[in-house]
């Protein structure tokens, strides 16, 4: 998806300005991003719909950020809008509050009930009691036994009855007596919806009355996701949804699609098997992930505070015409200090990572590097190529370092100047186009 993204964003580059056609060309490549990361047509559609309405709308395209960063900023925004804009917490008022986890075998539920015990035990400081309400499978209640021991949470069970009402009542009554704050209910799952499994889970919900049914969805099941979601709300009412195995390159497209089809927040995602591995579901993260390009937001919002217009421009032709020398470095130097930490601003920058190869950064370097220039000649700054073996030693004396910390660092400004060189004279190279960070 993010090769795709990339790709769409490409219009954009260089001197280009957000216009109809280029709006036009780099929507269809969104929309085709989208699709492939398993969110559905029409939701794509509709999706792009919006942000070419904002996007032409958008007069105020800054001269520092390129169009196509505010392209990304917009499309971005939407994502986060799209998947209800802000986090919403999870419900557990009550004496004791009572959670109840929906979902298809497999889904991820008994791995999400020790999960969420943890996260309620070291988040909310509650005392938590899990109670396995699958009673078809033996082996999952050895399985919730072996995670609630390891996280820390009470377990109720009863191995021989086969009623899952009955038990999940009777877990009830237990924390009562117990003084738990919240009882988590997991359950059977089939390995697609049946209509005896929704009865079972249905009456399991109304003899209970929990304060929260939360619905798991492996988000690599892709459109399936979507179709399940739909049978368990229409039938639960659910009020959210958690997002498992968001691990490795898993698409985040299921978030987007699930969000839409039902209307319901999605509350979590697990990113693992440890018990450690739930996030808080962060709309703004999610649509970051789905756009696979790295914190760009963040740095076009941050460029736009610190960067001076006019002194972009002039560096551009500078580096250009591969003037780019030592004093242009140091100003650039300030100007990032600025801006906060050198390194993760980098990072920031879909593609600088792999551009920057073995180029080390350091923050605790800079005022080493400050120094190296500091001890040059005035004509030394403005003349990189003059460097010699005879002026790194003088240099190498005059700031006290050794003349390896002298090369090196030379040797990385050559690097760096013949890469923005390169960038600056292949436009594709600039901003978007660098490849996946
Ligand atoms: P249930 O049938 O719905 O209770 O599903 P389980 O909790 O037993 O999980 C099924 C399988 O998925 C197990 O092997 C889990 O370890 C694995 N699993 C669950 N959540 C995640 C996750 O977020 N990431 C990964 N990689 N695996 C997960
Ligand atoms: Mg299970």
């Amino acid at each position: 998806l993010s090769d795709r993204l990339e790709g769409a964003f490409k219009t954009f580059t260089g001197d280009n300005k957000i216009t109809e056609i280029n709006v036009a060309t780099s929507l269809k490549e969104i929309r085709r991003a989208l699709v492939a990361a398993d969110v559905n047509y029409k939701i794509a559609k509709e999706f792009t719909d919006k942000v070419k309405e904002k996007a032409l709308g958008s007069k105020n395209v800054l001269k520092a950020v390129k169009p196509g960063q505010m392209m990304v900023k917009i499309v971005q925004d939407e994502l986060t809008e799209l998947m209800g804009g802000q986090s919403v917490g999870i419900n557990v008022k009550g004496a004791p509050a009572v959670v109840l986890i929906a979902g298809l075998q497999g889904s991820g539920k008994t791995t999400f009930t020790g999960k969420l015990a943890l996260h309620l035990k070291e988040k909310r400081k509650m005392k938590v009691l899990v109670t396995a309400c699958d009673v078809y499978r033996p082996a999952a209640i050895d399985q919730l036994t072996v995670l609630s021991e390891q996280v820390g949470a009470g377990i109720y069970k009863e191995p021989e009855n086969k009623n899952p009402v009955e038990i999940a009542l009777n877990a009830i009554a237990h924390a009562q007596d117990n003084k738990y704050d919240v009882v988590i209910v997991d359950t059977a799952g089939r390995l697609s919806v049946d209509e005896a499994m929704m009865q079972e889970i249905a009456d399991v919900r109304d003899a209970i009355s929990p304060n929260e049914t939360l619905f798991v969805v492996d988000s690599m099941t892709g459109q399936d996701a979507v179709n399940t979601a739909k049978v368990f709300n229409d039938r639960l009412n659910f009020d959210g949804v958690v997002l498992t195995k968001l691990d490795g390159d898993t698409r985040g497209g299921a978030a987007l699609s699930v969000k839409y089809t039902v209307d319901k927040p999605i509350k979590f995602v697990s990113t693992g098997e440890k018990m450690e591995q739930l996030d808080v579901f962060h709309p703004d993260r999610m649509s970051q992930r789905i756009l696979g390009m790295g914190d760009i937001i963040s740095f076009v919002e941050r460029a736009q505070d610190q960067f001076d217009e006019d002194e972009a421009k002039r560096l551009e032709k500078r580096i250009k015409k591969n003037k780019f020398d030592f004093n242009d470095f140091l100003g650039q130097l300030n100007q990032l200090k600025k801006m906060g930490d050198i390194k993760s601003l980098l990072n920031m920058i879909p593609g600088m990572k792999k551009a920057m190869g073995d180029i080390e950064i350091d923050n605790s370097a800079f005022s080493r590097v400050e120094a190296i220039i500091q001890s040059m000649t005035p004509t030394e700054r403005a003349q990189p190529e003059l460097m010699s073996m005879s002026r790194k030693k003088r240099i190498a004396r005059g700031c006290g370092q050794t003349i390896d910390d002298v090369n090196r660092f030379i040797k990385q400004f050559d690097q760096m100047r013949k890469m923005m060189h390169k960038m600056s004279n292949n436009p594709a190279m600039m901003g978007m186009g660098g490849g996946g960070g």
